[in-house]
């Protein structure tokens, strides 16, 4: 669903478009296992469809939302679906697929960050922060896994965005089906405020009513409960945790945040790339990224591995391990050029080329070591500085000419 159908339908309060500080996603499958099963019998696209045994017991684990519209919903019992809709096509699970199909769905994610958090077997919370460089900015990102999704996987997804997990995951319960939504960081606390109470994660019936009881229907209402009045209805250790859900703060950090193991940077081209001078240019803007995330993460690596993705998607990874840990990007270029070469033929037509370190380390634990070449420590020095300017006034101020990417 658009934002612009929430907003007409009045489920959303006025919010602006800014997606800057917005850099955790929530993506989620729509109707996954009845997509999944879509795949197969196309004919049944656009109908209802309910996935779910017919035996006695069996109850609905997917559906379309055709047969939705008509009332069935998950783990509605198989006999009152069929009863509310007669016209609805029944296919039996299959589990086998659709866990080969969720894993589909993560190597997508994986793609675009390392900071991964799989819920289910079908959604997933991402913090692309690391990923505006190569993908953009998180509106973009998310329009990006919504298009990979549908065209590698024929699988719709909707996303949300927002500055914490429980608005990302609001967002794209609210934008489905095959949505997008994004609340901006200043919109946050108005979005929540205007959600009823019962929006909020550990807030179940039992909550509802006793905050029903006292006159509070909406967060925004909780919100201008006195603590201790909250503190009474439901407890004082449920009023903190609600207190800050309503606020906007984060309660569930991605995990995997701050405990990388590898480093990674991508890029898909507009049009498949032949020239090898070319492909060398865009692994260099990979490395130079890679190595300025290690440096800002105080990180050395000892491995580089180069991803190449080829026009039929087939894929490989060539990996390398050094002599010596470094951050230099000149050292890890070194690297990843030749394991490009011989990655690629000159027939080749690469469609995306990647670069990852792993093999990471604190800078003191390995002293900062760097073998490659005498001038690798001046190397270090102007990239740190490079690091800084970048820092300070983003990636667009500064660009080596050799690194003036054609198409952006
Ligand atoms: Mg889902």
């Amino acid at each position: 669903m658009s934002r612009e159908q929430l907003e007409r339908a009045g489920a959303l309060p006025p919010m602006g478009s800014d997606d800057a500080g917005c850099n955790v996603l929530h993506v989620d499958m729509d109707a996954f296992f009845a997509a999944v099963e879509l795949r197969d019998r196309p004919e049944l696209r656009g109908r209802p469809v309910i996935v779910g045994r017919r035996n006695g017991r069996g109850v609905v684990v997917s559906a379309t939302y055709e047969a939705r519209a008509a009332g069935v919903h998950s783990a509605m019992p198989m006999g009152t679906a069929m009863r509310a809709c007669p016209a609805a096509t029944v296919i039996e699970p299959s589990r086998e697929k659709y866990s080969a199909a969720s894993r589909d769905v993560m190597a997508i994610l994986n793609d675009v960050t390392a900071y991964v958090d799989e819920v289910s077997i079908d959604e997933a919370f991402l913090d692309v922060s690391g990923a505006r460089r190569t993908l953009g900015s998180p509106t973009q990102v998310a329009t990006e896994i919504r298009t990979r999704m549908k065209s590698h996987l024929q699988l719709p997804c909707s996303v949300g965005v927002g500055t914490v997990t429980m608005v990302a995951k609001i967002a794209s319960t609210m934008a489905k089906p095959d949505g997008l939504l994004v609340v901006p960081a200043g919109d946050t606390v108005r979005f929540l405020h205007s959600l009823p109470v019962g929006r909020l994660w550990g807030v179940g019936s039992k909550t509802v009513k006793s905050l029903g009881a006292i006159g509070v229907y909406t967060v925004a209402d909780l919100a201008a409960l006195p603590p201790t009045r909250l503190a009474h209805a439901v407890g004082r250790a449920h009023a903190t945790r609600l207190a800050s859900l309503a606020a906007g703060h984060e309660v569930r950090p991605i995990a995997g945040r701050g405990a990388e193991k590898s480093i990674g940077s991508e890029h898909t081209f507009d049009v498949d790339v032949t020239s090898l001078a070319d492909l060398e240019k865009s692994v260099r803007l990979e490395v130079e990224e890679v190595a300025r995330r290690a440096r800002s993460a105080g990180l050395t690596a000892t491995t580089v591995t180069v991803k190449v993705r080829f026009e039929d998607f087939r894929t490989t990874d060539r990996s390398r391990t050094m002599a010596a840990a470094t951050d230099s990007a000149s050292a890890i270029f070194v690297v990843a050029r030749d394991l490009l070469r011989q990655s690629v033929t000159p027939e080749s037509s690469v469609r995306l080329v990647g670069v990852r370190l792993s093999g990471l380390a604190e800078v003191s634990e390995t002293g900062h070591q760097l073998s490659f070449d005498s001038s690798a420590e001046a190397h270090t020095v102007a990239e740190e500085t490079v690091d800084q300017i970048v820092a300070r006034f983003g990636p667009a101020a500064l660009q080596r000419a050799s690194l003036i990417r054609q198409k952006e």
